[in-house]
């Protein structure tokens, strides 16, 4: 078998005398499957997550769970919204749900120190939710020394870095940056087979008004489905940008966990 991070690469012996004997952190990738334009395919979120956990755990002697791919319903003023193609949401409550019971399966086989690591702007409260549940569930059982860390990935992005980044232009904030440069630019550089730079399209930024719509109205966003343009992404950005981001994790991890 291969030398790897991952759980589902791993026999379960394997598994079992990593997170046993070597009390290792186990990190749970939670993204989403949704649009991002036409240039970035529908698995951007759970892709770019999943990397970074594989990346962190690499670091700190970790092992990446099997990642949930699906994620909670896309917001029209965040991730463009539920009604194309593709996107393909959970209820808040089912990823709670979720989340919840492969934490605590994770804790049954004896992993005590875990990380979620979230690549989907909407999940944010859902996954806390998730994480407080478990953890009060875990508490009721007697189990009370489980530990959950929980971040974005991109939680914080030096200034330095968009500076550098968005040199001449505005950042739009990680809400709108949705197809935009840091996910294309990222793309780029961890997943540049799955990045078509010709189909980014000249289109206006959304504007939006300070209210959100039930059932959405789809012409709020543009054509593509992008809230920013990812015009101008290079290879470097996303080395820029996902080297920082697996620092951020990792330092973050041994933080709390050494
Ligand atoms: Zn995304
Ligand atoms: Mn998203």
């Amino acid at each position: 078998m291969i030398a790897s991070v991952m759980m589902s690469d791993l026999s379960w012996d394997e598994y079992q005398r990593r997170i046993a004997d070597e009390d290792a952190i186990v990190l749970l990738p939670v993204g989403a499957v949704e649009q991002h334009g036409y240039h970035l395919p529908l698995g951007t979120d759970w892709m770019m997550a999943t990397y970074m956990a594989r990346r962190a755990a690499e670091n700190v002697g970790g092992v990446v769970a099997a990642p949930i791919t699906y994620g909670y319903r896309s917001q029209i003023r965040t991730g463009g919204g539920p009604h194309r193609g593709g996107t393909t949401n959970l209820d808040g409550l089912t990823l709670i749900n979720l989340v919840k019971d492969v934490l605590k399966e994770l804790v049954r086989h004896g992993a005590r120190k875990l990380a979620v690591i979230d690549g989907h702007f909407e999940n944010r409260f859902y996954l806390d939710e998730a994480c407080f549940l478990a953890v009060r569930e875990l508490e009721y059982a007697g189990i009370t020394d489980a530990k959950i860390l929980k971040m974005i990935y991109a939680e914080d992005i030096k200034p330095e870095t968009l500076e550098t980044i968005y040199a001449g232009k505005t950042y739009p904030g990680l809400d709108l940056e949705h197809g935009g440069i840091l996910e294309t630019a990222m793309m780029l550089y961890c997943h540049p087979d799955h990045v078509d730079m010709s189909k980014i399209p000249d289109e206006d930024l959304p504007k939006f008004p300070p209210y959100d719509l039930f059932p959405v109205d789809p012409d709020w966003v543009p054509a593509s489905g992008g809230l920013s343009s990812g015009k101008g992404s290079t290879v470097e950005m996303g080395r820029l940008l996902v080297e920082e981001f697996v620092d951020l994790v990792s330092t973050s991890l041994s933080k709390e966990f050494r």
